[in-house]
């Protein structure tokens, strides 16, 4: 494929964070050329005037086998919103239910113009989930939830957590050209053994994954790990040889100075959730203070449930305003919060160096937007509209690994009227089985 998208306002995210206004020349699955006045006559041309082109957006924590359940779990906190519905949803998943859930929330994000995800997935039925991200067109990570241990009845016999993961591993890890892989998804502290955790970091090594887990969410939580592990979660992972660039965790609320001082030190990842930590009522976590201390933040919407959308500019609106009342008005401001879906979301995913920004040489991952309507009119302030006015049905266009997934703002993959039908046919039929 030779394509020229052109007379379209760049935002790069590139070392300088150049705003061009001019062309991209895409070979393949790779930007080649990035520039005004671009001339490359026997590529497919587009005019995309009054058109902004960004680096596709990254969410870095989500849960594909919860959309299903969305508007099923309000209004409560976080250990009795999982224990009373969220694990028992997720054990009840069929094949048909979780592909259902899978092609409601790809459907979701896709549209929102995330072009790549970290997703945690359910205990069975995994294979499921990752055909539909292959199908789908996204890029991105998914796994096995893991959980062997404590006193809810959805634990799994360790051997068959590992036993499934490794096959799951050999399956899907480096799938579809390299688009999607295999991350490893111990749940949390709490529902994960001491020999869990060690299988999980020999995991980790033998096969270069990402670990990806919540931590520090909630205060009952934190004090349930302090109890049962005599650690707080952070310590716990540096105890256990966890903590690395590999580790990525979610939330991050409820942290002491010495486990902000191991997030920096080990370069360990943390996606803030903005949404579900103000549903679920956990809490603020200090965001800006882990951008002073250069921690590498992105963003994810977390799970239907608790969000209750899986749209990234809502996330990305919310992130971007809920700290200037604490930390000052100047924090956060709407270019940082840009780079926590574009190139820290790279970052996270460990690559940086292939998505992440718009140069040369990068993977042809890309989010269209029209911001020349009603509400981002009329001053011209790229970055502010994206992150203070943009709405997903401004995207138009989304492009992965040099495909379109989006077109004029519907899915290529997916009839969108038949996600929702055997999305609601899937939630009566499980429910009805409850
Ligand atoms: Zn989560």
């Amino acid at each position: 494929m030779r394509l020229l998208l052109k007379n379209a306002t760049l935002v790069t995210q590139n070392a300088h964070r150049e705003i061009l206004h001019g062309d991209i020349f895409i070979e393949d699955n790779l930007i080649r050329e990035i520039g005004p006045g671009l001339q490359v006559p026997d590529a497919e041309t587009w005019d995309l005037t009054n058109h902004v082109i960004l680096p596709g957006l990254i969410q870095t924590h989500v849960h594909l086998c919860q959309a299903l359940f969305r508007n099923l779990a309000d209004d409560l906190e976080l250990l009795d919103w999982l224990s009373q519905y969220i694990w028992p949803l997720e054990s009840a998943h069929t094949e048909s239910s979780l592909r259902a859930s899978a092609r409601l929330g790809l459907t979701e994000m896709l549209k929102s113009g995330v072009t790549a995800i970290l997703d945690m997935g359910s205990a069975s039925h995994m294979d499921v989930v990752f055909e539909e991200m292959v199908r789908s067109g996204i890029r991105g990570y998914s796994g096995k939830v893991m959980m062997d241990h404590g006193t809810q009845p959805y634990k799994e016999p360790f051997d068959d957590i590992i036993r499934d993961t490794e096959r799951l591993i050999h399956q899907w890890h480096n799938s579809a050209d390299g688009r999607v892989g295999y991350a490893l998804a111990p749940r949390f502290v709490l529902t994960c053994s001491d020999q869990l955790w060690e299988a999980v970091r020999d995991l980790s090594h033998r096969y270069n994954l990402i670990i990806h887990t919540h931590a520090a969410e909630n205060k009952s939580e934190v004090a349930l790990v302090q109890e049962q592990t005599g650690y707080r979660n952070v310590e716990f992972f540096v105890r256990k040889h966890l903590a690395s660039p590999k580790l990525c965790l979610a939330h991050c609320i409820w942290l002491s100075d010495q486990e902000v001082e191991y997030l920096k030190d080990y370069h360990i990842n943390v996606m803030h959730c903005p949404s579900a930590n103000l549903k679920l009522g956990s809490g603020f976590a200090p965001i800006p203070r882990y951008l002073e201390e250069g921690i590498n933040v992105s963003l994810g919407s977390d799970g239907a449930p608790c969000n209750n959308n899986l749209d990234i500019f809502i996330d990305l609106r919310l992130a971007a305003l809920i700290h200037k009342p604490t930390f000052g008005v100047t924090t956060m401001n709407a270019q940082q919060v840009l780079d926590m879906v574009t190139i820290n979301g790279a970052k996270t995913l460990g690559l940086e160096d292939k998505i992440g920004s718009l140069e040369a040489g990068k993977l042809a991952d890309l989010t269209i937007l029209q911001l020349n309507k009603v509400h981002h009119t009329p001053a011209d302030n790229v970055i502010s509209q994206i992150v203070y006015s943009a709405q997903s049905r401004d995207v138009v266009h989304v492009m992965v690994d040099g495909k379109w997934v989006v077109q004029y703002g519907r899915t290529v993959a997916y009839d969108e009227e038949e996600v929702v039908r055997t999305a609601r046919e899937a939630c009566a039929a499980l429910l009805e089985v409850l």
